[in-house]
């Protein structure tokens, strides 16, 4: 079973690809936003998500 992948945007500007990734054994973690270290999600469960930053058009334009 595939769900789509989402979207995250983070309040600084940043964007995530959200995807979520079965695994075997329960796993505990949690994701911080790689820019402000905000964070966007923790999980405990077989079901954990997997997080790929995307390059949004006001990523790109974000002055630092
Ligand atoms: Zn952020």
């Amino acid at each position: 079973m595939t769900k789509p992948n989402t979207i995250i945007d983070c309040g600084c500007g940043a964007s995530y690809e959200r995807r979520e990734v079965q695994l075997p054994i329960k796993d505990i973690g949690c994701f911080d936003c790689s820019d402000c270290g905000a964070r966007l999600e923790i999980w405990s469960s077989r079901t954990v998500p997997a997080f790929k930053r995307v390059d949004a058009v006001d990523a790109a334009a974000k002055r630092a």
